[in-house]
């Protein structure tokens, strides 16, 4: 008999999101008059730059000739693309990275999901609480993370690292020694960014502990503020410690096409093992590259014209976000996030509940949220709000929110 994977019966239903579909179907059922503003999903809105569309034409046109035809690609990414990230993403930065320890992909999440494959099943996981699930159910479907406890909404064995405002969002170094770190930032959910020193006491950590770091920088280009790192290969020691993960998909609106990429150092060692031989091994066996056309048109962003286009977008979001965060802060609330992220984390009225506040901003403001709880206990007594938005609706949104009775 065949024997299926135990774990993924193990994994709580994936609630959040579905719970808020369902809630806000039925809202909008019943009052077909409301005009909905959507500010929950991370998803982007404006369309991609004139520049990479231009240079994905061209790159269906070089399909179309035999000399321009391409076939299977290098499953590690094109060179024109991998010499463009080292350039731009690290070098101009003062980052020395080498082409080959970048790994171009169809995106962040499938590299974050799958990089667990070369790693033991052994390690202990630490997480920041709230998270991007994404760290902790991949871990799961692959018995890293114990059993999960439906009252603490916990993982047995997964060390939870509360990141709220009382520490200032950055995850305490455990007492407990753990293996396999995940850091984002600018973090999603909460939109708030980690310094310098605070990285850096991270990777004196996982290298004093031959841990290893997992970097999601994949709202690396909304940081707006001088002196936080863009890069964890920004701080001293994280080549033997750290992997980083990017995404097209925030920064130029790839959501949908699909590009991102790793960098995994050719110093990280473990057990005499090379990660980024092994995670090498590990693509060229199980993934056949990014596709030319959409290789092509990341390449584009590179380009000082796509440069220039892909802030204006970012800038539009980023004035999203600013609308959001001092609106709100007009209103009373206290926030977080906005600054270096296109996410708003906004504390709940006192004594309100996420799911509380949640309702009561779909039924008397008709906006859509996401509620904090979703993402960790922590992020109980907190909502997210997105600056992906059409900036009239999000504009329209926040004088709703300022009328409010709370
Ligand atoms: N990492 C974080 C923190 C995210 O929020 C997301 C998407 O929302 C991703 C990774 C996935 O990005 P991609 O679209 O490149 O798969």
């Amino acid at each position: 008999m065949a024997k299926v994977n135990e774990n993924y019966q193990k994994l709580p239903g994936s609630y959040l999101f579905a719970e808020i579909g369902r809630r806000s179907a039925k809202y909008a059922a019943e009052h077909p008059d409301a005009k909905m503003i959507k500010m929950g999903i991370g998803d982007v809105t404006r369309p991609l730059a004139p520049v990479v569309i231009e240079a994905m034409h061209k790159a269906v046109d070089d399909m179309s000739t035999v000399e321009g035809f391409h076939g299977y690609g290098p499953e590690q990414g094109y060179d024109f693309l991998r010499n463009a990230i080292v350039e731009h993403d690290f070098k101009a930065r003062g980052v020395d990275i080498e082409p080959d320890e970048v790994f171009v992909s169809d995106g962040a999440k499938s590299d974050c999901g799958n990089i667990g494959d070369i790693l033991s099943v052994d390690n202990k996981i630490a997480v920041c609480d709230p998270v991007y699930p994404v760290y902790v159910d991949t871990n799961a479907m692959a018995g890293r993370a114990g059993d999960w406890d439906p009252e603490k909404e916990e993982w047995s064995n997964i060390h939870y690292m509360p990141t709220t405002a009382e520490n200032g969002f950055c995850p305490a170094i455990p007492e407990e020694t753990v293996d396999v770190i995940y850091l984002c930032s600018p973090n999603n959910p909460t939109g708030t960014v980690l310094n310098r020193d605070q990285l850096k006491a991270w990777v004196d950590y996982a290298n004093a502990h031959e841990s290893i770091i997992m970097f999601d920088a994949a709202y690396e280009r909304f940081i707006t503020e001088e002196g936080i790192p863009h890069s964890i290969f920004e701080i001293e020691g994280a080549k033997t410690c750290a992997i980083e993960f990017r995404s097209f998909s925030k920064t130029a609106g790839f959501t949908g096409a699909r590009c991102g990429y790793t960098v995994v150092p050719k110093e990280l060692v473990r057990q005499g093992q090379s990660l980024n031989a092994m995670w090498l091994r590990r693509q060229t066996t199980k993934f056949n590259g990014a596709s030319y056309i959409i290789e092509r048109g990341a390449e584009a962003v590179y380009t000082p014209e796509g440069d220039k286009q892909i802030e204006e977008t970012l800038d539009y979001y980023r004035a999203n976000a600013r609308v959001i965060k001092e609106g709100l802060e007009a209103a009373g609330f206290t926030v977080y996030g906005a600054v270096n992220s296109p996410y708003v984390w906004c504390k709940t009225p006192e004594g309100m509940g996420s799911w509380e506040f949640f309702d009561k901003l779909l039924t008397e403001a008709n906006i859509i949220t996401t509620p904090g709880a979703g993402f960790g206990p922590s992020g109980e007594g907190y909502i997210r709000l997105t600056a992906f938005g059409d900036a009239d609706a999000t504009k329209e949104a926040i004088e709703r929110i300022k009328k409010l009775d709370l």
